[in-house]
């Protein structure tokens, strides 16, 4: 099928009258290389389908939140039996307590759960929870993490008040020297120390956490009576089938979970430790959609897969098939590639392109050829992938690198220059 956009474009113009910009936020193409479409019509498995009918294997993930592959039957089955019985009600269904039930025997430091729609609430929450537990203010965050888009941690600036940034301490992730300094300057006022589970920010190079970053982050809120955070709205489940710093052994008292946790259906999750029991119990945090019941049927179906099935496994697989043969196709085209992070959330850069050139002209090259990849956020593997999904996009890739190389010299990209300027580096 030749490629074509016009569905798309239409709709595009027609956003463009009744929403702002035409989409917003990081779901936006404005800042992707030319011709993403903007809209979709359907997904199923590791398949996604734009409004033109064009087919992508899907490496986004949804952002996340697809880890069984899109349309799930079982997982949809729990939801939509749920649904038909009552969803949003004046109060949670049975579904609630069970579900706390699965997570806490699931994720070992767990004693406690609550659960919202967006990681945002979550991790809004943990950060209260912590100056609650704590009656003190400052938290201690990762340079360039992303924590959610609450005034609070959005990464742009505008419409947010100095304000809302106070009591706020930057260090560099796996640097342990620079967390000390960090704790340090907060002085008797620590409420926590927040952790991504990997350095997964985006247009740098993924780092794994190292232990002994790891274990002075548990050590210094040990000391100071603060409560240390693991934010795996990303990475949860994706890493390990328990929170992803037991993979280093250190525990948090508090983790915040969403997008993969129900594949998709609107759910996320704060877990915590007996230690702030009583500091969760007393904050006021609610929403009109919290506890509907459907979702969480979802959930439950979804650590069943979790607990009980390879995908961990496969995901892992996948992803390093997916990696070693990009390294091989790359050598035969004369270029070398950025893959860094887990194999499970690949992230895929140029070495050797400061402007993103090379990478937004592959980027669009697998596009119209079926591959929906993503040329500086970490992408995700769902376990509904196979193996010839990943051969197949092995060769768009190889006929990818054809085309950057048959393009000579590039010039800049001009929307990554405009995003660093919006983007505020604390
Ligand atoms: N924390 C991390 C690590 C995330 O990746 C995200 C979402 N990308 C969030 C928090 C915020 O989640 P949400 O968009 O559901 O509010």
């Amino acid at each position: 099928m030749v490629w074509t956009n016009s569905k798309d474009s239409a709709l595009r113009e027609r956003a463009q009258a009744v929403i702002p910009n035409g989409m917003y936020g990081h779901q936006s193409v404005m800042l992707l290389p030319d011709d993403y479409p903007q809209f979709f019509d359907r997904a199923q498995g590791a398949y996604l389908w734009d409004m033109d009918g064009n087919r992508y294997v899907d490496f986004l993930c949804g952002y996340g939140p697809n880890l069984f592959g899109y349309a799930h039957a079982g997982i949809d089955q729990a939801y939509f039996d749920r649904a038909k019985l009552g969803d949003t009600m004046t109060g949670p269904g049975e579904a609630m307590v069970l579900l706390a039930e699965a997570m806490t025997a699931q994720v070992s430091h767990a004693d406690w759960a609550m659960f919202c729609k967006n990681g945002t609430d979550a991790t809004t929450m943990a950060m209260m929870i912590a100056r609650n537990h704590t009656k003190k203010n400052t938290i201690v965050l990762a340079k360039g993490a992303y924590h959610g888009a609450a005034p609070w941690c959005t990464p742009v600036k505008n419409g947010v008040a100095p304000s809302d940034r106070a009591n706020q301490v930057f260090y560099e992730y796996n640097d342990v020297e620079s967390l000390e300094a960090a704790v340090k300057a907060a002085g008797s006022d620590l409420a926590a120390i927040f952790a991504s589970p990997i350095k997964h920010d985006t247009f740098i190079d993924q780092e794994l956490p190292n232990p002994e970053y790891a274990r002075r982050a548990r050590e210094l809120c040990d000391e100071h009576g603060a409560l240390l955070i693991v934010d795996d709205v990303r990475a949860g489940f994706r890493l390990a089938r328990d929170c992803s710093w037991s993979l280093v052994d250190v525990k948090p008292d508090l983790s915040t979970w969403g997008k993969a946790v129900a594949n998709g259906h609107p759910i996320s999750a704060l877990l915590g430790s007996d230690v702030c029991r009583f500091a969760a119990a007393t904050i006021y945090a609610t929403g009109s959609y919290w506890f509907s019941a459907a979702p969480m049927a979802a959930a439950l179906e979804t650590l069943k897969l979790i607990a009980q099935t390879d995908y961990l496994e496969r995901t892992i697989a996948l992803g390093e098939r997916l990696r070693s043969g990009l390294d091989e196709a790359a050598g035969r085209h004369g270029f070398a590639l950025r893959q860094t992070g887990p194999a499970q959330l690949p992230l895929i850069m140029f070495d050797d392109d400061p402007t993103s050139a090379k990478g937004y002209l592959w980027n669009n090259a697998l596009l119209k050829r079926g591959v929906y990849f993503h040329p500086w956020h970490n992408m995700f593997i769902c376990a509904a992938m196979t193996e010839a999904d990943i051969d197949d996009t092995l060769n768009a890739a190889d006929d990818a690198f054809k085309v950057v190389k048959d393009a000579g010299p590039l010039e800049p990209v001009a929307k990554i220059a405009f995003l660093h300027q919006m983007v505020d580096g604390h």
